[in-house]
Protein backbone atom coordinates (compact mmCIF):
# COMPACT_ATOMS: atom_id res chain seq x y z
CA UNK A 1 0.00 0.00 0.00
CA UNK A 2 1.42 3.47 -0.60
CA UNK A 3 1.65 5.61 2.89
CA UNK A 4 1.96 9.13 3.77
CA UNK A 5 4.26 8.72 6.59
CA UNK A 6 7.15 6.50 7.32
CA UNK A 7 7.74 6.47 11.28
CA UNK A 8 11.40 4.62 11.83
CA UNK A 9 11.07 3.91 15.40
CA UNK A 10 7.99 2.01 17.93
CA UNK A 11 8.70 3.87 21.35
CA UNK A 12 6.98 6.76 23.17
CA UNK A 13 7.99 9.33 20.28
CA UNK A 14 7.59 7.38 16.72
CA UNK A 15 4.11 5.57 18.63
CA UNK A 16 2.29 8.74 19.53
CA UNK A 17 3.00 10.60 16.04
CA UNK A 18 2.27 7.63 14.42
CA UNK A 19 -1.27 7.15 16.08
CA UNK A 20 -2.22 10.64 15.79
CA UNK A 21 -1.17 10.93 11.93
CA UNK A 22 -3.26 7.87 11.94
CA UNK A 23 -6.56 8.95 13.29
CA UNK A 24 -6.17 12.20 10.92
CA UNK A 25 -6.27 9.99 8.47
CA UNK A 26 -3.21 9.49 7.27
CA UNK A 27 -1.31 6.13 6.04
CA UNK A 28 1.36 4.94 8.53
CA UNK A 29 4.30 2.50 8.13
CA UNK A 30 5.91 2.25 11.25
CA UNK A 31 9.36 0.20 11.46
CA UNK A 32 11.30 -0.59 14.35
CA UNK A 33 14.64 -2.70 14.28
CA UNK A 34 13.70 -4.67 17.48
CA UNK A 35 10.95 -7.45 17.17
CA UNK A 36 8.72 -5.39 19.79
CA UNK A 37 6.89 -2.34 19.90
CA UNK A 38 7.35 0.61 22.84
CA UNK A 39 11.00 1.33 22.52
CA UNK A 40 12.95 1.69 25.76
CA UNK A 41 9.75 1.22 27.91
CA UNK A 42 8.50 -2.35 26.43
CA UNK A 43 7.52 -4.78 29.32
CA UNK A 44 7.31 -8.30 29.29
CA UNK A 45 6.61 -12.00 31.46
CA UNK A 46 9.99 -13.45 32.16
CA UNK A 47 10.24 -17.07 32.66
CA UNK A 48 9.23 -17.29 36.28
CA UNK A 49 5.89 -14.86 35.56
CA UNK A 50 7.35 -11.53 36.67
CA UNK A 51 6.43 -8.75 34.46
CA UNK A 52 9.83 -6.89 33.88
CA UNK A 53 10.64 -3.80 32.29
CA UNK A 54 13.30 -5.10 29.69
CA UNK A 55 15.07 -1.88 29.28
CA UNK A 56 15.17 -0.66 32.97
CA UNK A 57 12.72 0.30 35.53
CA UNK A 58 9.90 2.95 33.80
CA UNK A 59 7.68 5.18 36.16
CA UNK A 60 5.07 7.02 34.48
CA UNK A 61 5.00 10.76 36.07
CA UNK A 62 3.60 13.99 34.45
CA UNK A 63 2.22 17.29 35.47
CA UNK A 64 1.12 17.46 31.50
CA UNK A 65 -3.24 17.06 31.26
CA UNK A 66 -2.49 16.61 28.05
CA UNK A 67 -0.22 13.95 28.12
CA UNK A 68 -2.28 11.96 31.11
CA UNK A 69 -5.37 11.93 28.80
CA UNK A 70 -4.20 11.28 25.67
CA UNK A 71 -2.34 7.61 26.97
CA UNK A 72 -5.59 7.18 29.21
CA UNK A 73 -7.50 6.89 25.29
CA UNK A 74 -5.35 3.56 25.27
CA UNK A 75 -4.41 2.21 28.65
CA UNK A 76 -6.37 2.38 32.59
CA UNK A 77 -3.63 3.37 35.20
CA UNK A 78 -2.60 1.90 38.40
CA UNK A 79 -1.74 4.36 40.66
CA UNK A 80 1.69 4.13 41.84
CA UNK A 81 4.56 6.64 43.50
CA UNK A 82 8.30 5.74 43.43
CA UNK A 83 10.07 5.50 46.41
CA UNK A 84 14.08 5.08 46.86
CA UNK A 85 16.13 4.23 49.40
CA UNK A 86 20.31 4.93 49.27
CA UNK A 87 22.35 2.85 51.10
CA UNK A 88 23.99 5.56 53.08
CA UNK A 89 27.10 4.80 55.87
CA UNK A 90 25.09 1.13 56.65
CA UNK A 91 21.97 3.30 56.84
CA UNK A 92 18.69 2.99 54.39
CA UNK A 93 17.70 6.89 53.69
CA UNK A 94 15.37 8.37 51.90
CA UNK A 95 16.42 9.84 48.26
CA UNK A 96 15.92 12.66 47.29
CA UNK A 97 17.56 13.52 50.44
CA UNK A 98 15.35 14.87 52.99
CA UNK A 99 15.23 15.86 56.76
CA UNK A 100 14.63 12.48 57.54
CA UNK A 101 17.51 11.87 55.84
CA UNK A 102 18.93 13.84 57.41
CA UNK A 103 17.87 12.87 61.04
CA UNK A 104 18.71 9.05 60.18
CA UNK A 105 22.86 9.72 59.63
CA UNK A 106 23.26 12.75 61.93
CA UNK A 107 23.32 13.10 65.67
CA UNK A 108 19.90 14.37 66.81
CA UNK A 109 21.69 17.74 68.04
CA UNK A 110 23.11 18.34 64.53
CA UNK A 111 20.51 17.20 62.37
CA UNK A 112 17.70 19.81 64.19
CA UNK A 113 20.51 22.63 64.08
CA UNK A 114 21.33 22.07 59.93
CA UNK A 115 17.14 21.77 59.68
CA UNK A 116 16.37 24.87 60.74
CA UNK A 117 19.05 26.42 58.84
CA UNK A 118 17.47 24.73 55.57
CA UNK A 119 14.14 25.53 56.27
CA UNK A 120 15.20 29.79 57.37
CA UNK A 121 17.23 30.16 54.62
CA UNK A 122 14.66 27.88 52.08
CA UNK A 123 11.23 27.42 53.44
CA UNK A 124 9.99 24.43 53.88
CA UNK A 125 8.80 22.20 51.52
CA UNK A 126 11.43 23.90 49.00
CA UNK A 127 13.75 21.73 46.83
CA UNK A 128 17.27 22.76 46.15
CA UNK A 129 19.81 21.49 43.34
CA UNK A 130 23.26 20.24 45.51
CA UNK A 131 25.12 22.13 43.44
CA UNK A 132 23.42 25.39 44.80
CA UNK A 133 23.70 24.44 48.15
CA UNK A 134 27.47 23.92 48.38
CA UNK A 135 27.69 27.53 47.05
CA UNK A 136 25.32 28.56 50.21
CA UNK A 137 27.43 31.52 52.89
CA UNK A 138 25.85 29.76 55.84
CA UNK A 139 29.02 27.50 57.09
CA UNK A 140 26.52 24.98 58.64
CA UNK A 141 24.66 24.61 55.06
CA UNK A 142 27.80 24.43 53.53
CA UNK A 143 29.25 21.78 55.28
CA UNK A 144 25.90 19.87 55.10
CA UNK A 145 25.97 19.74 51.11
CA UNK A 146 29.65 18.96 51.22
CA UNK A 147 28.38 15.82 53.04
CA UNK A 148 25.64 15.00 50.93
CA UNK A 149 27.48 15.85 47.76
CA UNK A 150 30.27 13.54 48.98
CA UNK A 151 27.96 10.47 50.65
CA UNK A 152 24.67 10.80 48.27
CA UNK A 153 25.81 12.78 44.75
CA UNK A 154 29.73 12.07 43.89
CA UNK A 155 30.09 8.22 43.42
CA UNK A 156 26.98 8.07 42.43
CA UNK A 157 27.68 10.58 39.57
CA UNK A 158 31.21 8.90 38.97
CA UNK A 159 29.71 5.11 38.30
CA UNK A 160 26.95 6.53 36.14
CA UNK A 161 28.75 8.85 33.91
CA UNK A 162 32.22 8.24 34.72
CA UNK A 163 32.42 12.28 35.35
CA UNK A 164 32.02 14.54 38.46
CA UNK A 165 28.70 16.42 39.02
CA UNK A 166 30.47 19.21 38.09
CA UNK A 167 31.62 17.82 35.05
CA UNK A 168 27.91 17.63 33.69
CA UNK A 169 25.37 19.85 32.58
CA UNK A 170 23.75 21.47 35.96
CA UNK A 171 20.69 20.01 35.05
CA UNK A 172 21.65 16.42 35.77
CA UNK A 173 22.14 16.67 39.76
CA UNK A 174 18.95 19.02 39.38
CA UNK A 175 16.91 16.13 38.34
CA UNK A 176 17.50 14.83 42.00
CA UNK A 177 17.21 17.58 44.57
CA UNK A 178 17.53 18.19 48.35
CA UNK A 179 14.19 18.29 49.75
CA UNK A 180 13.51 20.31 52.26
CA UNK A 181 10.51 18.17 53.31
CA UNK A 182 9.82 15.11 55.26
CA UNK A 183 7.69 14.07 51.54
CA UNK A 184 9.87 10.88 50.66
CA UNK A 185 8.27 10.45 47.11
CA UNK A 186 10.74 10.18 44.34
CA UNK A 187 8.59 12.41 41.94
CA UNK A 188 6.23 15.53 43.00
CA UNK A 189 4.04 15.12 39.86
CA UNK A 190 0.04 15.60 39.67
CA UNK A 191 0.13 12.15 37.68
CA UNK A 192 2.02 9.05 38.80
CA UNK A 193 0.65 5.72 37.51
CA UNK A 194 1.75 2.29 35.98
CA UNK A 195 -0.38 1.14 33.20
CA UNK A 196 -2.43 -1.31 34.22
CA UNK A 197 -1.98 -3.89 32.09
CA UNK A 198 2.00 -3.26 31.02
CA UNK A 199 3.38 -0.86 28.41
CA UNK A 200 3.57 -3.40 26.37
CA UNK A 201 -0.10 -4.09 25.74
CA UNK A 202 -0.90 0.49 25.73
CA UNK A 203 1.46 0.11 22.82
CA UNK A 204 -0.48 -2.11 21.12
CA UNK A 205 -3.71 -0.29 21.50
CA UNK A 206 -2.09 2.62 20.35
CA UNK A 207 -0.66 0.89 16.95
CA UNK A 208 -4.00 -1.09 16.58
CA UNK A 209 -5.47 1.49 13.87
CA UNK A 210 -6.38 0.67 10.44
CA UNK A 211 -4.37 3.07 9.04
CA UNK A 212 -0.96 2.02 10.74
CA UNK A 213 0.76 -1.03 9.30
CA UNK A 214 3.56 -2.26 11.77
CA UNK A 215 7.26 -3.53 11.12
CA UNK A 216 9.05 -5.22 13.53
CA UNK A 217 12.53 -6.32 13.06
CA UNK A 218 13.20 -3.72 10.06
CA UNK A 219 16.31 -1.85 9.82
CA UNK A 220 15.79 1.42 8.16
CA UNK A 221 18.96 3.17 6.51
CA UNK A 222 19.03 6.47 5.58
CA UNK A 223 19.51 5.43 1.56
CA UNK A 224 15.56 4.42 2.06
CA UNK A 225 14.59 8.27 1.70
CA UNK A 226 13.40 8.40 -1.85
CA UNK A 227 11.30 10.92 -3.89
CA UNK A 228 9.00 13.04 -2.12
CA UNK A 229 5.88 11.47 -1.74
CA UNK A 230 6.07 10.16 1.76
CA UNK A 231 7.57 11.71 4.29
CA UNK A 232 9.48 10.41 7.01
CA UNK A 233 9.87 10.87 11.18
CA UNK A 234 12.84 9.51 12.14
CA UNK A 235 13.30 8.52 16.17
CA UNK A 236 16.78 7.12 15.77
CA UNK A 237 20.12 8.24 16.15
CA UNK A 238 20.82 11.50 14.30
CA UNK A 239 24.78 10.44 14.31
CA UNK A 240 23.99 7.00 13.00
CA UNK A 241 21.37 8.29 10.01
CA UNK A 242 24.84 10.37 8.93
CA UNK A 243 26.99 7.38 9.60
CA UNK A 244 28.85 9.54 12.27
CA UNK A 245 30.15 11.81 9.83
CA UNK A 246 31.54 13.92 12.66
CA UNK A 247 32.28 11.15 14.89
CA UNK A 248 30.04 9.75 17.56
CA UNK A 249 27.92 11.20 19.71
CA UNK A 250 28.74 10.14 23.53
CA UNK A 251 26.14 7.97 25.13
CA UNK A 252 26.39 5.68 28.55
CA UNK A 253 25.23 2.42 28.19
CA UNK A 254 23.74 -0.18 31.05
CA UNK A 255 23.91 -3.90 31.65
CA UNK A 256 20.93 -5.34 33.39
CA UNK A 257 21.15 -8.14 35.35
CA UNK A 258 17.77 -10.02 36.54
CA UNK A 259 17.86 -12.59 39.40
CA UNK A 260 14.49 -13.99 40.52
CA UNK A 261 14.20 -14.86 44.38
CA UNK A 262 11.97 -17.40 45.86
CA UNK A 263 10.32 -14.99 48.16
CA UNK A 264 7.74 -13.11 48.16
CA UNK A 265 9.20 -9.26 48.64
CA UNK A 266 12.95 -8.97 49.04
CA UNK A 267 13.23 -4.90 49.39
CA UNK A 268 11.07 -2.35 51.58
CA UNK A 269 11.12 0.01 48.20
CA UNK A 270 10.78 -0.35 44.40
CA UNK A 271 14.25 0.98 44.36
CA UNK A 272 17.81 1.14 46.47
CA UNK A 273 20.48 3.14 45.29
CA UNK A 274 24.30 2.24 46.38
CA UNK A 275 26.02 5.38 45.80
CA UNK A 276 29.18 4.20 47.72
CA UNK A 277 29.71 0.31 47.74
CA UNK A 278 29.66 -2.04 44.35
CA UNK A 279 29.87 -1.29 40.94
CA UNK A 280 26.50 -1.34 40.33
CA UNK A 281 24.64 1.55 40.80
CA UNK A 282 20.91 0.58 41.99
CA UNK A 283 18.58 -2.46 41.94
CA UNK A 284 14.90 -2.99 41.70
CA UNK A 285 12.37 -5.16 42.57
CA UNK A 286 9.89 -4.73 39.58
CA UNK A 287 6.81 -6.32 41.34
CA UNK A 288 6.44 -3.07 43.71
CA UNK A 289 6.44 -1.06 40.43
CA UNK A 290 3.77 -2.94 39.26
CA UNK A 291 2.02 -4.38 42.19
CA UNK A 292 1.90 -7.55 41.07
CA UNK A 293 1.02 -10.50 43.29
CA UNK A 294 3.54 -13.84 42.87
CA UNK A 295 4.94 -16.34 45.39
CA UNK A 296 8.62 -15.26 44.04
CA UNK A 297 10.34 -11.84 42.97
CA UNK A 298 12.39 -10.41 40.25
CA UNK A 299 15.48 -7.95 41.26
CA UNK A 300 17.20 -5.74 38.13
CA UNK A 301 20.92 -4.50 39.17
CA UNK A 302 21.83 -1.75 36.97
CA UNK A 303 25.44 -1.79 35.83
CA UNK A 304 26.24 1.59 34.21
CA UNK A 305 28.92 0.65 31.26
CA UNK A 306 30.37 2.97 27.81
CA UNK A 307 28.61 2.85 25.00
CA UNK A 308 30.12 1.32 21.90
CA UNK A 309 27.94 2.26 18.46
CA UNK A 310 26.45 -0.74 17.20
CA UNK A 311 27.70 -3.51 20.22
CA UNK A 312 25.35 -1.57 22.94
CA UNK A 313 22.31 0.15 23.53
CA UNK A 314 22.43 4.07 23.64
CA UNK A 315 20.13 4.87 26.81
CA UNK A 316 21.63 7.89 28.47
CA UNK A 317 23.09 11.01 26.38
CA UNK A 318 25.54 12.80 28.27
CA UNK A 319 24.99 16.41 29.11
CA UNK A 320 27.77 18.32 28.49
CA UNK A 321 27.93 21.93 26.69
CA UNK A 322 30.93 20.04 24.26
CA UNK A 323 28.62 16.87 23.30
CA UNK A 324 25.73 19.46 22.68
CA UNK A 325 27.97 21.24 20.38
CA UNK A 326 28.51 18.17 18.32
CA UNK A 327 24.92 17.62 18.27
CA UNK A 328 24.55 20.58 16.65
CA UNK A 329 26.23 19.93 13.66
CA UNK A 330 24.16 17.24 12.61
CA UNK A 331 21.37 18.79 13.53
CA UNK A 332 22.13 21.12 10.99
CA UNK A 333 23.51 19.07 8.31
CA UNK A 334 20.40 16.95 8.55
CA UNK A 335 18.20 20.20 7.57
CA UNK A 336 20.40 21.56 5.48
CA UNK A 337 20.67 17.75 3.37
CA UNK A 338 17.40 16.08 4.67
CA UNK A 339 14.65 18.85 4.51
CA UNK A 340 11.75 15.96 4.06
CA UNK A 341 12.91 13.96 7.50
CA UNK A 342 11.59 15.18 10.53
CA UNK A 343 13.68 14.53 13.85
CA UNK A 344 12.54 13.71 17.45
CA UNK A 345 12.86 11.60 19.94
CA UNK A 346 15.36 10.93 22.73
CA UNK A 347 17.85 9.17 20.54
CA UNK A 348 17.09 11.76 17.43
CA UNK A 349 17.58 15.28 19.92
CA UNK A 350 19.95 13.68 21.89
CA UNK A 351 18.57 14.99 24.74
CA UNK A 352 17.38 13.06 27.76
CA UNK A 353 13.14 13.18 27.35
CA UNK A 354 11.22 11.45 30.27
CA UNK A 355 7.99 9.14 28.70
CA UNK A 356 5.64 12.01 29.35
CA UNK A 357 8.39 14.48 27.45
CA UNK A 358 8.80 12.12 24.19
CA UNK A 359 4.86 11.75 24.16
CA UNK A 360 4.52 15.91 24.42
CA UNK A 361 7.12 16.12 21.84
CA UNK A 362 5.59 13.97 19.80
CA UNK A 363 1.77 15.51 20.32
CA UNK A 364 3.02 18.98 19.40
CA UNK A 365 5.24 17.77 16.53
CA UNK A 366 1.59 15.86 14.77
CA UNK A 367 -0.78 19.00 15.37
CA UNK A 368 2.17 20.99 13.88
CA UNK A 369 2.05 18.42 10.67
CA UNK A 370 -1.81 18.63 10.52
CA UNK A 371 -2.98 15.55 13.21
CA UNK A 372 -6.06 16.45 14.74
CA UNK A 373 -6.24 19.40 16.50
CA UNK A 374 -8.12 17.99 19.32
CA UNK A 375 -8.01 15.19 21.22
CA UNK A 376 -11.48 13.09 20.61
CA UNK A 377 -13.50 11.70 23.05
CA UNK A 378 -12.83 8.29 24.65
CA UNK A 379 -15.23 6.29 23.10
C1 LIG B 1 17.24 2.92 32.33
C2 LIG B 1 16.19 3.91 31.96
C3 LIG B 1 15.14 4.14 32.85
C4 LIG B 1 14.15 5.07 32.50
N1 LIG B 1 13.14 5.28 33.40
C5 LIG B 1 12.18 6.18 33.10
C6 LIG B 1 11.13 6.43 34.06
O1 LIG B 1 11.08 5.84 35.14
N2 LIG B 1 10.18 7.35 33.73
C7 LIG B 1 10.22 8.03 32.52
O2 LIG B 1 9.30 8.85 32.27
N3 LIG B 1 11.19 7.80 31.60
C8 LIG B 1 12.17 6.90 31.87
N4 LIG B 1 13.17 6.65 30.95
C9 LIG B 1 13.14 7.38 29.66
C10 LIG B 1 12.31 6.65 28.56
O3 LIG B 1 12.92 5.41 28.27
C11 LIG B 1 12.27 7.55 27.32
O4 LIG B 1 11.55 8.72 27.62
C12 LIG B 1 11.58 6.91 26.10
O5 LIG B 1 12.10 5.65 25.82
C13 LIG B 1 11.77 7.81 24.89
O6 LIG B 1 11.09 7.27 23.77
P1 LIG B 1 11.66 7.44 22.30
O7 LIG B 1 10.60 6.94 21.40
O8 LIG B 1 12.14 8.83 22.07
O9 LIG B 1 12.98 6.50 22.23
P2 LIG B 1 13.12 4.92 22.32
O10 LIG B 1 12.24 4.34 23.35
O11 LIG B 1 14.58 4.65 22.42
O12 LIG B 1 12.61 4.40 20.90
C14 LIG B 1 13.38 4.54 19.70
C15 LIG B 1 13.16 3.29 18.85
O13 LIG B 1 13.74 3.51 17.56
C16 LIG B 1 14.25 2.27 17.10
N5 LIG B 1 15.24 2.56 16.04
C17 LIG B 1 16.33 3.34 16.13
N6 LIG B 1 16.98 3.39 14.96
C18 LIG B 1 16.29 2.60 14.09
C19 LIG B 1 16.46 2.24 12.71
N7 LIG B 1 17.47 2.70 11.96
N8 LIG B 1 15.56 1.40 12.15
C20 LIG B 1 14.52 0.92 12.87
N9 LIG B 1 14.30 1.24 14.17
C21 LIG B 1 15.18 2.07 14.77
C22 LIG B 1 14.83 1.64 18.35
O14 LIG B 1 14.96 0.23 18.19
C23 LIG B 1 13.81 2.03 19.41
O15 LIG B 1 12.84 1.03 19.62
C24 LIG B 1 14.20 5.78 31.27
C25 LIG B 1 15.27 5.54 30.39
C26 LIG B 1 16.26 4.63 30.74
C27 LIG B 1 17.40 4.43 29.79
Amino acid sequence: MGVDWIVVGAGFTGATFAERMATAGRRVLIVDRRAHIGGNAHDETNAHGILVHRYGPHIFHTNSEAVWRYLGKFTEWRAYEHHVLALIEGKLVPIPFNLDSLAALLSKKAAARIESALINQYGFGKRVPILKLRTSEQPDIRDFADYVYRNVFEGYTLKQWQLRPEELSASVTARVPISISRDARYFQDNFQAIPLHGYAEMFRRMLEHPNIAVALDYDWKRSMVKGRHTRVLFTGAIDEFLDYRFGPLPYRSIRFEERTLQKIQHQPVGTINYPNDYNFTRITEQKIITSQRAAVTTLITEFPRSHEPGRTIAYYPIPRDDNRLLYGKYAAAVKAEFPDVCFAGRLADYQYYDMDQACARALKLASELGGPARLEARP
